[in-house]
């Protein structure tokens, strides 16, 4: 059972952290797509919640306007620290209501989910100056969604999403992300995207000491086979696995023409054409 609540902002909009963009929206806070290994659990105390996370959504409300005069031909990104289609956005919209802003903003957008709800909106994708549609996938394999990401669409139903999108001409990516060693097969999730999707990304699975534990309970419990490769990683700190695979990835992407950027390694990435 989730903890709803509605929370006052004063601005929807935060300066980013994340190069290429200037600003991120996060219409929420907190998450149910409960992904054992999320990065923005953080946001957890930070907003004062004790419940697990995933346990809790803060639905913000702003009565404060997104103003073109910042926003014009700017970068924005939906979301960094929340999924912006979670499930209760069906029945909030609050979204929507985001993106039939930055249509008149004329902002350059973003948009990184892992949910097929986002088909929903391609009447306003179209409409917006610049956009940008990526889905994530650290598997292909359902029963690692299921076990990983519960609250996460199926992976079927993301690679209908990614179908959709790119038949309404609309600019689809995948984020590959988090790799996880020895358990990711990317060359599967490219080979069953790969006609729907213009361009990939790949990142790392970073470890953070908050989710350490859920992460290697899970691999243990899923894919036992993984656990001495992680184990070189993440407690011998032997980094030169991602070396190797940033390299592997980049040839690969290369022989197949596939325009893809790796967030990891020392490796330079590939973009294609
Ligand atoms: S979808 Fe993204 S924000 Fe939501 S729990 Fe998963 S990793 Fe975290």
């Amino acid at each position: 059972m989730i903890r709803l609540d509605t929370t006052p902002v004063k601005t929807l909009l935060s300066k980013s952290k994340i190069a290429g963009f200037d600003y991120a929206i996060n219409p929420y806070v907190g998450c149910p797509h409960k992904c054992i290994y999320c990065y923005a659990e953080y946001m957890r105390k930070f907003s004062g919640h004790s419940e697990e996370w995933g346990e809790f959504l803060d639905v913000k409300q702003c009565d404060v306007p997104l103003k073109p005069s910042k926003l014009f031909r700017t970068r924005v990104m939906l979301s960094s620290v929340t999924d912006p289609y979670n499930p209760y956005e069906k029945e909030y919209g609050l979204t929507r209501n985001i993106i039939k802003q930055l249509v008149y903003c004329q902002a350059k957008v973003y948009i990184l989910t892992k949910s097929a709800l986002v088909v929903r909106d391609i009447d306003l994708f179209k409409q917006l100056y610049q956009c940008e549609v990526a889905l994530s996938f650290s598997s292909a394999d359902e029963g690692f969604r299921q076990a990983a990401e519960p609250g996460a669409s199926p992976v079927a139903d993301k690679i209908n999403a990614l179908k959709t999108l790119h038949g309404a001409g609309i600019s689809t990516a995948v984020m590959v992300a988090p790799l996880f060693p020895g358990i990711t097969d990317w060359k599967q999730i490219i080979a069953l995207t790969k006609p729907y999707v213009n361009r990939y990304g790949f990142d790392s699975l970073n470890m953070r000491p908050a989710f350490h534990r859920k992460v290697m309970d899970f691999v243990e419990g899923h894919y036992p086979e993984a656990l001495p490769l992680m184990g070189d990683i993440y407690i011998k700190q032997d980094s030169s696995y991602w070396t190797k695979l940033a390299k592997e990835i980049t040839d690969y992407c290369h022989e197949q023409n596939v325009r893809a950027d790796i967030f990891f390694g020392s490796f330079p990435s590939y973009s294609g054409e």
